[in-house]
């Protein structure tokens, strides 16, 4: 068996070295911490929690819950050493963090085919790898990593706008049109709102709660001449079918200090922050109606919200210019403001902060590698899948594909139908000039031939069939699920 890499030991890191590791081959394990700190992590441990302690639903029938299954049929270490640290928090999977860490810790180290070196990678490594460093990863490497990847290959920011599902969009108030009729039809929905309507949210919009996030996380102000790389530059204007309102990395621009007194880059200003500048800002800024008539009077409206389709079936979509700081539970409450959203479903919520991740869809072929680096496989949040358990599920995938590139086999990926597979569909297959980071959600998933009106009817066929298709995926490669129980026992 061969001699491999994984760079991180964060929680794709870990997952992918275990992987390996139980599938026979020999892995050095590279974390920077505790020889050098990153901004968020407090602890030398491998997989520490930088945030909340939760790994969300367990429900099979939740999103997050089927990722879990998948995870659990390719052997999880996270899900393994997560069930011994667990507290009780209903059908969520929380646990007591330094237990958690503590013994994703104890078990990679205590893996006899795993050695851990503490030292930061500057260059990318020769040889088979897993790269898996994180939001956070450093700035040495994140400069090696743009060489390798290019022009716009590297974003350091996330802007991102909060994606609605298209069955809980009103249809009978929302309508679908481009600006000026360009493009194709049904490429925008369009959200109208009166003089009144519109009023009411900007005053809702203005007293929201916002999430104060950390220092070091915020938007800083490029310096003069500065430009900074990234995905996507977006002005804060409206779409206009050329993009913009999320992805991510500011174009050089100055900055300004919003009223909540964080510097913004002007190309990705959060949607609050227009909104304190004027009554008129957001109807002339992202809530632009002109060229928007509403088909039923023929006259354009006071203002509109543009929501752009994310998914070719149309399951997922985007509330364009809309990024922001609003804490979760005020998107809700304010977004489902504007008519026809008032029923909206939110499968990812906006936000705004500091994240380095590649620009998938336009550097890396479809397992996540670089053309010219085929055995070097990026994994984790880096990729541009986001959250705890998207990271480490990416992590289990990359540590199985590396397996099967030293063994002389093709890579493989589930099938879209699964969770697992729907995320790295939309790796591959988002839109590279606004590319922005995905977590669980149902919208990821093909649709079902079948029209089914109830929600939980309709995600218990999802998941069903999400199963099915990933073990029968499982059994059409030969990938045999790696053991977590009887070594974590030993
Ligand atoms: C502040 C913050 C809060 C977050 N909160 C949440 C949350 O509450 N819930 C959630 O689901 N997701 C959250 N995320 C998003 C994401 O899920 C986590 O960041 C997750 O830890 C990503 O897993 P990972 O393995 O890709 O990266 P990480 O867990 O960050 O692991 C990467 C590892 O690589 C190491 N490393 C970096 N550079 C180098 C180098 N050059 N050489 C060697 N080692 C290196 C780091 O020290 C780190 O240990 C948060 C992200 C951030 C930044």
């Amino acid at each position: 068996m061969a001699k491999v890499t994984v760079v991180g030991g964060g929680l794709a890191g870990c997952e992918a070295a275990w992987q390996l590791a139980e599938r026979g081959h020999d892995v050095t394990l590279i974390e920077m911490r505790p020889v050098r700190r990153t901004p968020a992590h407090q602890t030398d441990r491998l997989a520490e929690l930088v945030c909340t302690n939760s790994f969300k639903s367990t429900d099979p029938t939740n999103a997050h819950g089927l990722l879990k299954t998948e995870m659990v049929a390719l052997g999880s270490l996270l899900l393994a050493a997560a069930e011994e640290a667990r507290i009780p928090a209903g059908a969520a999977l929380a646990v007591d963090r330094e237990i958690f860490s503590g013994r994703m810790t104890e078990l990679i180290a205590s893996h006899p085919r795993i050695t851990i070196e503490r030292r930061e990678v500057t260059t990318l490594p020769e040889g088979p790898t897993v790269l898996a460093t994180g939001p956070l990863t450093s700035d040495a490497l994140a400069d090696e990593i743009a060489a390798l990847l290019g022009d716009d290959g590297l974003a350091f920011y996330d802007a991102i706008a909060p994606i609605v599902s298209g069955d809980s969009i009103d249809m009978n108030v929302a309508y679908f049109l481009s600006r000026y009729g360009k493009g194709d039809g049904d490429d925008y929905l369009n959200c109208p709102l009166d003089r009144e309507q519109y009023l009411a949210f900007l005053h809702a919009l203005r007293e929201a709660d916002i999430y104060p996030g950390h220092e070091w996380e915020n938007i800083r102000i490029a310096d003069e001449g500065e430009a900074a790389s990234g995905t996507g530059a977006s002005a804060p204007g409206a779409d206009d079918g050329a993009d913009g309102g999320r992805g991510a990395a500011p174009d050089g621009t100055a900055g300004r200090v919003g009223p909540d007194g964080v510097p913004y880059f002007e190309g990705c200003l959060p949607i609050e922050v227009l909104a304190s500048r004027g009554d008129d800002t957001l109807r002339f800024g992202p809530m632009k109606p002109v060229g928007l008539p509403d088909p039923r009077t023929g006259r354009e409206p006071y203002a509109v919200l543009q929501l752009r389709r994310e998914d070719k079936a149309g399951q997922m979509w985007n509330l364009v210019g809309f990024q922001t700081r609003l804490r979760t539970g005020e998107q809700r409450r304010v977004f489902r403001m504007i008519p026809g959203l008032e029923n909206a479903e939110f499968l990812r919520y906006g936000s705004i902060h500091r994240n380095t991740y590649l620009n998938f869809p336009a550097r890396l072929n479809a397992y996540g590698a670089h053309p010219s680096r085929p055995e070097l496989i990026f994994a984790g949040q880096l990729t541009g899948v986001e959250g705890y358990t998207e990271s480490a599920a990416s992590g289990i995938l990359a540590g199985v594909n590396l397996d099967r590139i030293v063994r002389g086999l093709e890579p493989v990926l589930p099938p879209s139908t699964t969770m697992l597979g729907g995320l790295y569909r939309y790796l591959r297959e988002g839109d590279p000039k606004a590319f922005a980071p995905m977590n669980s959600n149902f919208g990821l998933l093909d649709p079902l031939q079948e029209r089914i009106r109830d929600k939980r009817a309709k995600r218990e066929r999802l998941v069903e069939r999400a199963r099915r298709d990933f073990a029968a995926w499982m059994r059409e490669h030969g990938i045999e699920p790696v053991e977590i129980a009887a070594r974590a026992a030993a």
